[in-house]
């Protein structure tokens, strides 16, 4: 296989033109745009800006037609059995939100039991949470091992206790330890429940295919695979989306509106109250189109590369503690100083203009189980290069030095 061109990758991105002096390994937190996403963006600003599904100009007709034909364009990657089975959002957290609530009001009752892992991401705890305590619902927790991976025989047994809903992430936005999915689904099907998968980090990761994973919701956000902020995708099996209630409600999603009733559209407009991102969801669709020109197996191979040279710079540091396995990792790598706070570590890396992220990443949870006040979060994405590697390195063995003088 031919090696991939990190420096071609990167010149399609205006960030690292204007910023040459950054090395950015925040990339799990939100991705660079290349030049195609922002040119898509700006063009339908410029030449097709108009609101959709209402207009009867031709102006509104074309904004409709790039917007669906963006709906398309994400039920082709996902494989999707149909383009209504792609519900715009926000993001991962207002797809996650939707599900719990419509889940909530349709399918649970007191006593039903939920599953999640210790690995979650508050967006797939708390929107389960504020209902499970209303409607007297149990949320089980699936442990971790010493290793910081998911304990699946403890998962097999929670699956015992016949969840309603099973609902985990593809990879720890911490660890990132990329977990068995499809294994997962399959297991929690055969339980009998309904399966959420949290594609968050995942989605840039790989290319899902909904046919293959059977799941029945996958969600996603449009600005970690290189899409703008404010668009998400909440996919799911045209039979529970019918089910799921609306949170939003309002225009466009209605069919007849009185003061005694409302009768609903069709999906997916069932679901997108209101005006959605149709800027948003172009750029998400243009992304999608640009990275589909690229080879998948190289960029995985590159970053596996950058990952190894990550971990054998790391191993030489003393008094940095990884939590991260390298094996089954997707580029994310989680770590600490000895005995100091990861802020006081992203500071010193800040700066040296490394964007790192410190904290408890939206994961409380994992944090309580391992006794830590936080990590330093460094995460990889395609267009980083061994310079980038090496200089994040520097930037941690001059900060161990600071810290622990
Ligand atoms: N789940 C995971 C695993 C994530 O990493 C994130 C973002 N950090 C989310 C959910 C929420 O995504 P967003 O903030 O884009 O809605």
């Amino acid at each position: 296989m031919p090696v991939f061109d990190v420096q071609q990758f990167r010149q399609q991105f205006a960030f690292f033109q204007q910023q040459p002096d950054w090395v950015y390994l925040d990339n799990a937190a939100t991705m660079h745009k290349p030049q195609a996403v922002i040119d898509a963006v700006t063009q339908f600003y410029q030449q097709h800006n108009s609101n959709v599904h209402r207009g009867a100009h031709q102006l509104s007709q074309q904004a409709t037609a790039l917007f669906e034909h963006a709906r398309t364009t994400v039920a082709h990657y996902l494989n999707a059995a149909h383009s209504e089975e792609i519900i715009f959002t926000s993001g991962a957290t207002a797809a996650l939100n939707q599900i719990a609530f419509g889940l909530m009001h349709t399918e649970l009752k007191a006593g039903d039991r939920i599953l999640l892992t210790q690995l979650e991401h508050h967006a797939n705890i708390v929107p389960w949470q504020l209902h499970c305590q209303r409607h007297g619902v149990i949320i089980d927790v699936v442990p971790l091992t010493v290793e910081r991976q998911l304990d699946m025989l403890a998962y097999e047994d929670l699956l015992a206790l016949k969840p309603k809903v099973v609902s985990f992430s593809h990879i720890s936005n911490v660890l990132g330890h990329i977990q068995p999915v499809a294994q997962m689904v399959a297991l929690a099907k055969a339980a009998g429940a309904i399966t959420v998968v949290d594609g968050a980090q995942g989605i840039v990761y790989q290319q899902p295919d909904m046919q293959l994973l059977d799941c029945d919701f996958y969600v996603f956000s449009g600005h970690k695979l290189y899409g703008p902020t404010g668009i998400g995708v909440l996919y799911g099996k045209s039979a529970w989306l019918e089910r799921l209630t609306p949170i939003f409600a309002g225009g466009e999603m209605i069919d007849t509106v009185s003061f005694i009733n409302t009768t609903f559209n069709k999906l997916p407009f069932r679901l997108e109250a209101g005006t959605p991102n149709i800027a948003g969801a172009i750029g998400l669709s243009a992304a999608i189109n640009w990275l589909q020109k690229h080879n998948t197996e190289q960029i995985k191979n590159h970053k596996l590369l950058l990952l190894k040279d990550f971990y054998s710079g790391l191993n030489a540091i003393k008094a940095v503690d990884i939590l991260s396995q390298p094996v089954h990792n997707a580029g994310i790598v989680a770590l600490n100083v000895d005995g100091e706070h990861p802020s006081d570590v992203t500071a010193l890396l800040n700066q040296q203009q490394i964007a790192v992220r410190g904290g408890q990443h939206c994961a409380m949870p994992l944090f309580s189980h391992l006794a830590l006040p936080g990590a330093v979060r460094c995460s990889f994405a395609a267009y980083n290069t061994l310079d980038d590697v090496n200089r994040c390195l520097l930037a941690l063995e001059q900060a161990v030095e600071i810290l622990t003088a």
